[in-house]
């Protein structure tokens, strides 16, 4: 993806109409994740790339419903741009004729807008101040024959997890999608047959944190824009339907040496000596997660749906700790791989899904980690058993953090938290909470069966 070092503006739209592409759409996740833009003509875009395209700034105030929530300062008066980020250019292949650029929100005189998510993240990759931050999403999705209607849910394939039958029953999509995101320098690094029917998941490299979110949202639009032009549907819900494992989106992160002056980077999140081979500094970030765990679940873990999921037995993460290959733990601390020990080294954060927005989601783990790291805070010893094997009062010995059951109960916790409240900034500390709380309330009108349907369709 991206627009060549020497793109200036005509170069871009000349290069993009000798390709063929006719129509740019310039595109931003709102704050329940759903990816939403306007279109431009190549034609139009010269000038586009400079001004961006305008926007009603209420539109940064909806939820699943649609409605603009009513927040102070949010109403029918009010616009800021959605303007491109050159680096994020990248043709759909599902959409032949149509590119897309990620966007950043600003406001009508060019400034950083305080309810930009991309934004939100840059803030946060700055306050990391020395350390570069590698990130990697890991989401999973559900393939299903066709478009789910309410009662209506056909998974594509009836495969067992890592089930050989699996590949066989998709090959030709997940080969496709993969050829797609290659085309427009997306790495994919593995794929394979989930747990449950139709559940796959397919990673890309892992990469400069922004590159990485961004890759994300380019993978999710175009595997569900792939899926939907062979008449099949893929949703990143995290539980589409009652009954289905669910769908995660693990959130893996490292923090590095700045590059330079001939130096090689340097994973330092890697320190051989520990049993875990993890540094002080890799420790202190997962007691900063700990520490801001139920709070930061509303950015992580922010649907309604997500809460089906995140259940004991799932791999979901739904315990409030942190442990070696421990797949139920909220953190799991990966085996590291041989011959690439210090390179292999992360943190991967489970308590994560497609409705969170990646932007949002990813810097409200890094400033919550970098507070551990400010702070040399001690995340305590790792837990190592199953927790599902463990009595309540065995869990509570082990420091293991009740997390909130609820998205209402995770925006509590959310407001609750100072340092998460004081990052979001007063503009999103209060869209944020009522947009959820809106979207709770809008899906406990609909009831369950819709309220599964819903998430199916828009995720
Ligand atoms: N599907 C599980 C989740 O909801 C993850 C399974 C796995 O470990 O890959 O997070
Ligand atoms: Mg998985």
């Amino acid at each position: 993806m991206g627009i060549a070092a020497d793109g200036a503006a005509q170069t871009t739209a000349t290069r993009l109409a000798q390709e063929g592409i006719e129509l740019i759409r310039f595109l931003w996740v709102d704050h329940d994740s759903i990816t939403r833009g306007k279109a431009v003509t190549t034609r139009a875009l010269e000038p586009r790339l400079v001004s961006g395209v305008g926007l009603a700034s209420t539109r940064q105030a909806t939820g699943l419903s649609d409605l603009g929530q009513p927040v102070p300062g949010f109403n029918a008066v009010g616009e800021v741009r959605l303007h491109p980020a050159p680096e994020t250019l990248a043709q759909l292949p599902h959409a032949p004729g149509s590119a897309a650029m990620l966007c950043d929100l600003v406001t009508a005189d060019g400034a950083p807008w305080d309810a930009c998510p991309r934004t939100f993240l840059k803030e946060a990759l700055a306050s990391a101040a020395t350390y570069d931050v590698v990130a990697g999403f890991e989401p999973e999705f559900t393939l299903c024959r066709t478009q789910p209607a309410p009662g209506r849910f056909e998974p594509a394939d009836d495969s067992l997890c890592f089930d050989n039958e699996g590949f066989d029953a998709t090959t030709d999509f997940t080969l496709e999608v993969i050829r797609a995101l290659e085309a427009q320098g997306l790495g994919v690094e593995t794929c394979h047959p989930e747990f449950g029917p139709g559940q796959h998941e397919l990673t890309l490299q892992p990469a400069p944190a922004l590159r990485a979110a961004d890759a994300y949202v380019l993978q999710r639009l175009i595997t569900r824009g792939l899926a939907r032009r062979r008449g099949l549907w893929a949703t990143f819900a995290p539980v589409p339907t009652p009954g289905a494992r669910g769908n995660g989106n693990h959130l893996h992160v490292s923090l590095w040496s700045r590059s330079g002056s001939g130096a090689p980077a340097v994973n330092l999140f890697a320190d051989d000596r520990d049993p875990l081979g993890l540094s002080e500094l890799a420790r202190a970030f997962i007691a900063g997660l700990l520490r801001h765990l139920p709070g930061l679940m509303a950015l992580t873990c922010a649907s309604v749906n997500s809460y089906h999921r995140l259940k004991p037995r799932m791999w979901a993460g739904a315990f409030g700790s942190y442990g070696p290959d421990n797949r139920e733990t909220a953190i799991r601390v990966p085996s590291r791989l041989c011959g690439r020990e210090a390179a292999s080294t992360n943190i991967e954060f489970k308590a994560c899904d497609s409705t969170a927005n990646p932007y949002l989601a990813l810097g409200a783990l890094i400033h919550a980690g970098m507070d551990g790291v400010r702070h040399g805070w001690d995340p305590g010893p790792a837990l190592s058993a199953d927790p599902n094997e463990l009595t309540p009062e065995e869990l509570a010995r082990a420091g293991v953090i009740h997390l909130p059951q609820s998205l209402e109960e995770a925006i509590v916790a959310l407001e609750a938290d100072d340092l998460l409240m004081s990052v979001l900034g007063p503009m999103r500390r209060a869209l944020y909470p009522a947009i959820k709380r809106a979207d709770a309330l809008d899906m406990k009108a609909l009831g369950e069966e819709l309220e599964f349907h819903t998430h199916a369709l828009r995720y």
